[in-house]
């Protein structure tokens, strides 16, 4: 079990040939608890893979803090940062396998440097691959699988060793969604069935739905806001955060939209927020249906976000006119309830 905690950390990049320095990371502080998957979004160029370079230790920063486990990174020698990366996995968006080597011998491969002999290594690999569900593929060459199974193998390297944390960079983006959706979901079994604590970094918004507990939004270098999946989503407050999450939940209508629905839904239109723990729906449609106003749903919809539910509808209500203002006077108290027209 190990926690990964990052207090004010900061990576300049000298300037090359007279420009100017780059302020690639600036003063970021993330608690990673043990046996958690932390998600780090943020648009290109944000700083997020310098962020892990940190944290493994192949980058040093100038300033701050990195902890992993017991073990502050910063400082260390390279002699004894080596041990500390045998703790650590990762996984990349290009896979970085061996291509002259076999499935097998690309797990294998840090088994050999960590001193491991030859019989126990024959059965981690073997092992490892049933596991990420490669079994079957020992002898191929890395050229002739998917890209999802060239993940799979990915993922058994990073695992080989037992590491404590796993890092992974854009580990799903050159994937299709369906095979980066179940990537994520070994992932998810990794994080489950070992304990293993993963810090994930994407620009992809979905990515963070699908599996992590909590996330930190990056912009510019900066931690911008961080929180549990399920309140950064909901109810986000920087204005990246508020940018990311548009692109992966229902919202209400963007004004063209929302001129189009005017044309053909001569009702009423109001947004309606469900969030899990507040109003529940059958409250909002008695509301309605006590003052006689029917109501169609005309847009957005529910979906799961860090495995609770989160919704924003809009609803057409038709009756008379006085019915219809006292139901959305009445559901304003109740709900998080937006009228637009
Ligand atoms: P992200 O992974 O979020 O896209 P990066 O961490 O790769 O962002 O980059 C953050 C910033 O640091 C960018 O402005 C990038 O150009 C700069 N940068 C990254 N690596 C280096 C480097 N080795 N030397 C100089 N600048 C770098
Ligand atoms: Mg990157």
């Amino acid at each position: 079990m190990t926690r990964v905690q990052l207090r004010g950390v900061g990576k300049i990049y000298p300037g090359r040939r007279g420009s100017d320095p780059v302020v690639a990371v600036e003063d970021v502080s993330i608690d990673v608890a043990s046996g958690e998957i932390h998600a780090i979004i943020g648009y290109s160029g944000a700083g997020k893979s310098t962020l892990l370079r940190l944290v493994n230790g192949l980058e040093a920063a100038t300033s701050g803090t990195i902890l992993v486990g017991d073990d502050d990174i910063t400082g260390l020698p390279e002699s004894r940062l080596r041990a500390v990366r045998g703790k650590i996995g990762m996984i990349f968006q290009q896979f970085n396998l061996f291509h002259a080597k076999t499935v097998a011998k690309n797990v294998e491969y840090p088994l050999i440097v960590a001193g491991m002999p030859a019989a126990e290594r024959r059965a981690r690999v073997a092992e490892l691959l049933d596991f990420v569900g490669l079994g079957g593929r020992a002898k191929a060459y890395t050229d002739q699988l998917s890209g999802g199974q060239k993940q799979r193998v990915g993922i058994a390297r990073a695992l080989a060793t037992n590491p404590g944390v796993l890092l992974a960079d854009e580990a799903t983006s050159a994937l299709d969604p369906e095979t980066s959706r179940e990537v994520l979901r070994l992932l998810s079994r990794v994080n489950r069935e070992f304990g293993i604590t993963i810090l994930l970094i994407t620009h992809e918004m979905e990515v963070v739905r699908e599996i992590a507990h909590r996330v930190t939004v990056m912009d510019d270098g900066k931690a911008v806001e961080q929180g549990s999946v399920f309140d950064v989503f909901s109810n986000p407050q920087a204005p990246t955060s508020q940018r990311f999450v548009a692109t992966a939940l229902p919202t209400t209508p963007a004004e063209e939209h929302l001129a189009d629905l005017r044309a053909r839904h001569r009702g009423s239109l109001v947004s309606v927020t469900l969030r899990d723990g507040g109003v529940d729906q059958p409250v909002i449609f008695s509301t309605l249906a006590a003052r006689g106003v029917s109501v169609s749903i005309v847009h957005g919809g529910v979906t799961e976000v860090g495995g609770r539910s989160f919704g924003r509808v809009t609803l057409e209500l038709i009756g008379e006119e006085t019915a219809v203002a006292e139901a959305i006077t009445a559901l304003q108290a109740e709900a998080e309830l937006e009228v637009l027209s």
